[in-house]
């Protein structure tokens, strides 16, 4: 998934991305990196690690000038090494330049092969490098008509930051999958972040989404931005970022994540009630989504389960046998509250079924009576390909299994996923989204 940021013009543009990218922490904590610009030279640091690992005081002390782009990197494309994170550099013909990304390029094969062929180098397994490549290789006179022409190639879904000696451009893909938005700090300078909360941490007042298909310019010699329409707008944000990407205080095309996130919650408790003593959240990734249960049914909500916060995301670990342990020193359950009692849990999702699974059985050693089910998502049957790290067909539980063998499989006394209906109806209903993890609908050709 990823996070990227870009400040510019203003003196502490390195400090506010560092602020931002921790922030976004939670969409990616494999690598972070920021390159800043003084107008003459372009200076980066980049490394493994989680935003407070990489950006010590003297390394933020080296970065000086008035933009600065930034990224948290979750692998999905490519492997991971050091070499791929992010941003990456480049010199060429009209100087230097540096690029973050986030999302997936779906040609990203055939157009590194096709720049191989014609004998380009490669450092790293990042489609990222693509761009980098297609720029530099242009024959056009400006950067911003490289750019434009290295857009006419790529497709995919995209959040994109290109740094110059004096410019920013800021690109969203046509269909808008991922988010991006703009705003504005106290100072008057700008900043461009995949989620809003990082405008919340720096002070910054939200000005508008960067349209999909749009391209923005800032630029030191104009006091205002530029807008280009690179690309007529097929919206389709990606319902994941509702679901369990994004954090629940920001806000994407004008929608609340915590508030959608209740509103599927509430639309669970109508689509499966049941009569229970109470509702309680796998935590994090299912408290908001609980809350608007207990609201809806009038079950009691409790936090039932208490989570170890010293521990990373389950998600992560290679393997099945580690991935077990891991969700057991994550979390802990209430005994004294739970004991021959009939529970609900909510979560936002089932990918492999490991957490589901592990969780009803801490909850019946605890003694609890009944443990039901209740997922705030479809059931994800296709693996994403726009920027998720969601797994192949083959561990995906719901790909599968049917919604009875995922039920006998976690060993849940019932279990319900929310409809696609309602999933969309909670977000908003007048626009299309991005469904492929539940639709299978692949529809960017
Ligand atoms: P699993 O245990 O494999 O069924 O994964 C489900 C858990 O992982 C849920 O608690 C989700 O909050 C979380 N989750 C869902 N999608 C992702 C993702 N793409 N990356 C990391 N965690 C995820």
């Amino acid at each position: 998934m990823c996070a990227i940021v870009g400040v510019f013009g203003t003196s502490d543009s390195a400090r506010i991305s560092y602020y931002s990218l921790f922030a976004m922490q939670h969409r990616g904590q494999e690598a972070s990196g920021i390159s800043v610009s003084d107008g003459h030279i372009l200076t980066k640091v980049k490394k493994k690690g989680l935003v407070t690992e990489v950006f010590t005081e003297t390394a933020l002390s080296h970065l000086q000038g008035h933009c600065a782009i930034g990224h948290n990197r979750y692998s999905t494309a490519g492997k991971k090494s050091t070499v791929d994170a992010q941003p990456i550099h480049a010199s060429y013909k009209l100087g230097e330049i540096a690029v973050v990304h986030n999302g997936n390029l779906i040609n990203k094969d055939e157009v590194r092969n096709a720049l191989i062929e014609e004998g380009a180098i490669f450092q790293s397994t990042m489609d990222t490098e693509n761009i980098i490549h297609l720029i530099a290789r242009s024959h056009q006179e400006h950067l911003r008509d490289r750019i434009i022409e290295a857009m006419n190639i790529i497709k995919g879904a995209y959040c994109l930051l290109i740094q110059s000696r004096h410019k920013m451009f800021a690109i969203r893909d046509k269909y808008g999958v991922r988010p991006l938005s703009l705003g504005k700090l106290p100072d008057g300078g700008y900043i461009v972040a995949s989620e809003t909360c990082a405008f919340d941490l720096v002070g910054a007042e939200f000005i508008r989404d960067i349209q999909p298909g749009e391209m923005i310019i800032f630029d030191n010699e104009k006091e205002h931005y530029e807008s280009v329409q690179l690309f007529e707008p097929e919206p389709r944000i990606c319902a994941f970022e509702f679901i369990y990407f994004a954090r629940p205080d920001s806000v994407i095309e004008g929608r609340s994540v915590y508030a959608a996130r209740k509103e599927m919650g509430r639309a669970l408790a109508r689509e499966s009630a049941i009569d229970a003593d109470l509702v309680i959240p796998v935590p994090d990734s299912g408290v908001s989504a609980a809350l608007g249960y207990a609201e809806e049914s009038h079950i009691p909500f409790e936090m039932g389960i208490v989570r170890n916060h010293y521990v990373g995301r389950t998600f992560i670990e290679p393997t099945q046998a580690k991935r077990d342990m891991k969700v057991k020193l994550k979390l802990s359950p209430i005994s004294a509250l739970l004991k021959d009692k009939k529970i609900v849990v909510v979560d936002d999702s089932i990918v492999r079924g490991t957490t589901a699974r592990r969780i009803i059985k801490i909850l019946k050693d605890a003694g609890a009576k009944e443990v039901h089910m209740r997922i705030a998502a479809p059931p994800i049957k296709h693996p994403e390909k726009y920027g998720i790290d969601t797994p192949s067909y083959e561990e995906l539980i719901s790909a599968n299994k049917n919604v009875e063998e995922v039920r006998t499989y976690i060993k849940a006394d019932s279990l319900h996923f929310l409809s696609i209906d309602a999933l969309k109806k909670s977000i908003g209903e007048n626009r299309e989204y991005s469904l492929v993890s539940f639709d299978g609908d692949y529809f960017i050709k």
